[in-house]
């Protein structure tokens, strides 16, 4: 996959089950309103990025390229 240069969270779609932070937790973490979070952007390596976003049962978690095509979902 190309680099990740952007990652956003759709918290409107986010249940908060936490399964992103346990995938790749330096990298997001759930808010006080059980809604996860970019704590610290690049702390994990894309391949446990990735793995995050796939691992997201609502696909809340987009990754983009550095021209901003959506590299996934
Ligand atoms: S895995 Fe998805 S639904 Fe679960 S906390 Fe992370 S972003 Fe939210």
């Amino acid at each position: 996959m190309t680099k990740i240069s952007k990652i956003e969270i759709d918290t409107t779609m986010c249940i908060g089950d936490g399964t992103c932070e346990v995938v790749a937790a330096k990298t997001f973490r759930l808010n006080t309103e059980g809604k996860s979070t970019v704590i610290k952007p690049w702390a994990d390596n894309d391949e446990e990025i990735v793995r995050a976003a796939q691992s997201c049962p609502v696909l809340a978690i987009k990754l983009f390229d550095e021209e901003g095509k959506q590299l996934f979902p």
